[in-house]
């Protein structure tokens, strides 16, 4: 089994035993002493640093515009992404935004705190009477056309 990590894992106790890989994008944001020993540790054991290629990068960014995750995703998120597409790797992360993604591309998903990824359910509000509701459409109640909403 092979792994790609996201910065979260590394503040995580999780241990994964498998391949283990991460872009550079990943290991520059991690700053603090406990994080770093972590990678440090990791790297001697074998994890490998790698950069994505444009290719499946593009193939992110075009993801994650279809499921309107792209203002939430960072260019180190692409780059796990991606870099999980280049080596099959299943995505090890907690990130809503990024496991969305993922389950578009058709990757594997492995939560560090949760167990397993699910595609996010939108919810719908009314903006006029403010009343939730499971699927689009307009609002029973006032007639408003209900927008989208993550809770
Ligand atoms: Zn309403």
């Amino acid at each position: 089994m092979r792994y790609a990590l996201d910065a979260s894992f590394f503040f995580s106790g999780l241990v994964l035993d498998g391949e283990l890989v991460t872009p550079p994008s990943v290991t520059e944001e991690l700053a603090d002493l406990r994080s770093k020993g972590r990678l440090e540790a990791l790297l001697a054991s074998g994890l490998s640093v790698v950069p994505p290629s444009a290719e499946n990068l593009r193939r992110v960014t075009q993801a994650a515009g279809e499921t309107g995750d792209a203002p939430r995703l960072s260019a180190a998120d692409a780059d796990l992404l991606a870099l999980s597409l280049d080596l099959g790797a299943t995505v090890v992360t907690d990130d809503y935004a990024v496991q969305n993604v993922a389950l578009r591309l058709g990757l594997g998903v492995r939560g560090i705190l949760q167990r397993k990824a699910q595609p996010r359910r939108w919810k719908y509000r009314c903006p006029g009477c403010n009343r939730r509701y499971q699927a689009a459409g307009t609002c029973p109640d006032c007639g408003s056309a209900l927008k989208r909403t993550l809770k």
